[in-house]
């Protein structure tokens, strides 16, 4: 029934697309590493004519017309960018991160490009933006896994030296408990806080860890304290049947349930509808928390892509009809580093794809890698220091952000050299060869600039053009 009503929507959607041509576009990332900022961004550019001279449906002057409208589907939280562009702009703070699924659709009238397009073509496209949390896209390999194999990933990952000291409160819970024990609700309860605090431990800035499934008790959305969430990993036996009512098989029905009314649906009634997708990563996290992070990231891409091409005998590929065709991987936050550094940056992400692309056999989505900032808050400089110029970025440090022993005040520029990023990206990947930790602060989020004309007043960025051109520009064409 699930699959049979998945066909009639994507039916209905593609004849609705038809009269009113549509592109469902996803904007995922694990937390923090700039979705919301990026949606807000570029909703922002498109609606008030941004400068985006690398976006051509804009640059030629061939956008008629830029606005919100109300989004298809009724039962999904509407992305609030009032909120967050008058967060930015006004308070001229960050605005507050994703922790769920939401959406907006946001509607272009442009003028086709070729005169042939120009008689016949509608010259209208609704974007629906789509912005969900990368960590639910963690839980695809789950279906696959049953509670024993689970467990047992879980638990060899938290007693790795790294991590053992943060899972401590988990692991001697472990210990405490009888698995064959009649299950009562404080102790499921217990496990699953302390399992949960484990993982959001790993996720910290001294960590920055991203292998961390179940995506949802990092980010529960609306399902945080459902029995669905309550339950963890059990060192309980392979194929050994645990009596009825005992700890190990309440949590193990739990675990079932977890993949069946949280993990399945998302994949079913969202992910599976989506045409392209960027996934935003924030490197610089991972490269100052050291290679084991830099490693932890690599393979949490690998996981994340694996989900756009699923074989066509599991689960989600067996009911994949759509494709999505574009894939665009975007380092964010590249205002925190010189424009010397950019190519270097996109020389990472590349590198942490290799692997990933190799192992997700990836063909036939085209993809595109690309360093970016959504908004700028810093400008470029240069300093003597000795006999040496230094490429340096000007921002203003947000308020209590330290480097060494200074701390900011939030309204004073300082100009920040953040390091170099190592040529060679294999050495972010080796204990004890890794450079230097950069320098990285959070700014405090800009002004509105003007446009060269001073016609214009728009949140001034890094590439976001070259991200819009490849994401839609083709179907603006
Ligand atoms: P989300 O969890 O993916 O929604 O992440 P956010 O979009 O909330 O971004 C997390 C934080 O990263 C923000 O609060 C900012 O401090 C920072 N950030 C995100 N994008 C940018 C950017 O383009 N430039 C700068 N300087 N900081 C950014």
């Amino acid at each position: 029934a699930d699959e049979a009503r998945l066909v009639f929507d994507t039916f209905t959607d593609r004849t609705t697309g038809l009269f009113h041509p549509t592109l469902r576009l996803g904007v995922t990332g694990l937390s923090r590493a700039g979705k919301t900022v990026f949606i807000t961004a570029l909703v922002h550019n498109l609606l008030h004519g941004g400068r985006l001279p690398l976006f051509e449906a804009q640059a030629g002057g061939r956008i008629l017309r830029s606005f919100l409208e109300e989004q298809p589907d009724d039962a999904v939280p509407r992305f609030q960018y009032e909120e967050h562009i008058r967060t930015i702009l006004e308070d001229r703070l960050w605005p507050n991160s994703t922790r769920a699924i939401s959406e907006l659709r946001l509607t272009i009238e442009y003028e086709s490009g070729s005169g042939w397009g120009r008689m016949f073509s509608g010259g209208r496209l609704s974007i629906d933006i789509v912005d969900y949390p990368g960590e639910w896209l963690l839980d695809l390999p789950l279906l696959e896994k049953d509670f024993a194999i689970f467990s047992a990933e879980s638990l060899e990952r938290a007693r790795l030296p790294s991590r053992r000291h943060l899972a401590r409160e988990y692991l001697d819970l472990v210990d405490s408990v009888d698995l064959e024990a009649p299950a009562d609700e404080t102790t499921a309860v217990a496990l699953s806080r302390a399992f949960a605090a484990y993982l959001q431990s790993c996720r910290t800035d001294s960590a920055a860890l991203s292998t961390l499934p179940p995506g949802r008790f990092l980010m529960p959305g609306d399902l945080e304290g459902s029995p669905a969430l309550t339950f963890a990993p059990l060192p309980v036996e392979p194929g050994r049947t645990y009596p009825k009512g005992s700890l190990a098989a309440h949590l193990a029905r739990r675990y079932e349930a977890y993949k069946t009314v949280v993990v399945k649906p998302f994949f079913r009634d969202h992910f599976a509808r989506l045409d392209r997708q960027i996934l935003l990563v924030d490197v610089m996290q991972a490269i100052n928390a050291g290679p084991e992070a830099v490693r932890d990231l690599e393979t949490a891409l690998a996981d994340i892509l694996g989900c756009f091409r699923p074989g066509r005998s599991t689960w989600l590929g067996s009911f994949l009809t759509r494709r999505i065709d574009r894939i665009l991987v975007a380092a964010t936050k590249a205002d925190h580093l010189h424009r010397d550094s950019h190519r270097r940056l996109e020389g990472i992400v590349r590198r942490l794809l290799d692997d990933a692309i190799a192992r997700a056999k990836f063909s036939g989505a085209r993809t595109d890698v690309l360093a970016l900032a959504a908004v700028r808050a810093t400008r470029e400089a240069s300093v003597q220091d000795g006999g040496e110029t230094l490429p340096v970025i000007v921002g203003t440090p947000a308020e209590g952000e330290t480097i060494g022993e200074e701390t900011f005040d939030g309204r004073t520029e300082t100009a920040i050299f953040p390091g170099d990023l190592p040529a060679d990206p294999a050495r972010l990947f080796v204990d004890g060869a890794e450079p230097d930790p950069m320098r990285f602060v959070r700014f405090k989020p800009p002004r509105l600039e003007r446009d060269a004309a001073g016609l214009t007043l728009s949140l001034p960025h890094i590439r976001l053009d070259r991200a819009l051109q490849f994401l839609v520009g083709d179907r603006l064409s």
